[in-house]
């Protein structure tokens, strides 16, 4: 792949690499339009800038006593606080790095106090419905509306009692529709529950306040929100962290070894054990930055524009959109199918013949798509990098498929 120096026009950030030519089946060479977004979203060139001006001092955090490693703990210790400002988080509040959003869940299922009951809706992730079921789950079902979520909540709060986990997405990552976290939460903590925040979609398109939403506990990882893949984030109440079993046993997490015993520490380092991914952690907190920077208003209305152009387009095509409830906040993720075109040819097809990159598969929801009776869809996801040019590609690209098939 070569970069050219054309510049697409219409993005809000630029992104490493900037234009990228893609070839295709016939041998001609075009511009790359990323329609992934909510898959990986590539990275911004300021958080390149970041890692590369960490890069030469590259020292082992917490470990060293030369200048590399004491620049490189300081950076990290940075990242921690920039990501806790990001999210909202309270100041007793820990805030862990993880791989992402997936480990970050896990963790959080290893250190439930015994007795906790987990509420989730079914139309999940799989990082959010897996890692809860080693313990006792309440299935939510698939609310129709905004209203039937908190409605079906309330009844199952009732019902389950206090020791309860409600983990809910905030955006969801095949519908793109904005799930009321702040009315979960004040409903959860009337019943005694906590509730916890799946942001990996929400946090690139909302600005996250788990303090103001009285959220006690959010997810997220850097790779989709404008950083490299590695780092990700869990940030909460830390009596549940500190009193669970380290996730990573190792260095770092300890206070004390001797031959028989450990006496673990507390606060993040109890769950980070081993050496910590600095760079991601620089990375991600560069990007999250970057977007505070730019500001939501912006950035909501930069992609509010283009999600109306491509679900507008979309319809006209005769596409069918895979919604839980119509109206209300959404975030520029739009799954779709067309009729008589399977989706992994669709999705390929964009590809070869149009220089488009979309998913397509069940998007690691499988309850969710087994409920709108289609085991798979294409799914165009926006983002900062997106401009109106990248869209109408697609819609053009969808049309001429839909009517010359792939
Ligand atoms: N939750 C949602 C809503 C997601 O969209 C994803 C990833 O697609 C995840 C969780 C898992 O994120 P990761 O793969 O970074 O762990």
């Amino acid at each position: 792949m070569t970069a050219t120096h054309t510049h697409a026009g219409g993005r809000l950030l630029e992104l490493v690499g900037g234009d990228l030519d893609v070839p295709l089946v016939g041998g001609e060479w075009v511009r790359y339009a990323n329609l992934d977004n909510a898959a990986s979203a590539p990275a911004l060139c300021r958080v390149a800038d970041a890692v590369a001006e960490l890069a030469p001092y590259y020292g082992s955090v917490h470990r060293g006593a030369g200048f590399a490693s004491l620049v490189s703990t300081e950076a990290y210790a940075r990242a921690r606080e920039v990501v806790g400002a990001f999210v909202g988080a309270r100041p007793d509040d820990a805030v862990v790095f993880t791989r992402n959003t997936t480990d970050a869940f896990n963790l959080l299922a290893g250190v439930l106090p015994a007795g906790t009951t987990v509420l989730t809706f079914t139309g999940e992730h799989h990082a959010n419905l897996l890692p809860w079921r080693r313990g006792d789950v309440v299935d939510l079902g698939f609310p129709a509306s905004a209203a039937e979520a908190l409605a079906v909540l309330e009844a199952a709060l009732r019902r389950v009692g206090g020791a309860a986990l409600v983990s809910v997405t905030g955006a969801s990552n095949v519908t793109g529709e904005v799930w009321p976290v702040a009315e979960i939460a004040r409903l959860a903590h009337r019943y005694g529950a906590r509730v916890a925040l799946d942001a990996a979609q929400l946090a690139a398109h909302r600005p996250l306040d788990i303090a103001a939403w009285d959220v006690d506990y959010v997810a997220f990882s850097g790779h989709k929100v404008y950083a490299p893949y590695g780092a990700g984030v869990l940030a909460g109440r830390s009596d549940w962290l500190d009193a669970g079993r380290p996730y990573l046993a190792g260095g770092g997490a300890v206070r004390r070894v001797t031959a028989d015993d450990v006496v673990w520490t507390t606060g993040p380092a109890r769950h980070e054990g081993g050496t910590p991914a600095a760079l991601g952690a620089v990375a991600l907190a560069a990007a999250v930055m970057v977007l505070e920077e730019t500001g939501w208003e912006r950035i909501r209305s930069h992609e509010d524009e283009l999600l109306e152009r491509l679900v507008a387009g979309l319809d006209a095509v005769g596409a069918r959109r895979l919604a839980l409830w119509d109206g209300g906040d959404r975030v520029g993720v739009v799954s779709f199918t067309v009729d008589g075109v399977e989706p992994g040819l669709l999705a390929a097809a964009l590809s070869a013949e149009h220089g488009i990159g979309v998913r397509d598969g069940a998007f690691c929801a499988h309850p969710l798509m087994a409920h709108f009776g289609v085991p798979r869809a294409v799914r165009a996801s926006l983002g900062v990098g997106t401009s109106a040019d990248d869209v109408d590609r697609l819609l053009d690209g969808v049309t001429r498929i839909a009517s010359d098939g792939p």
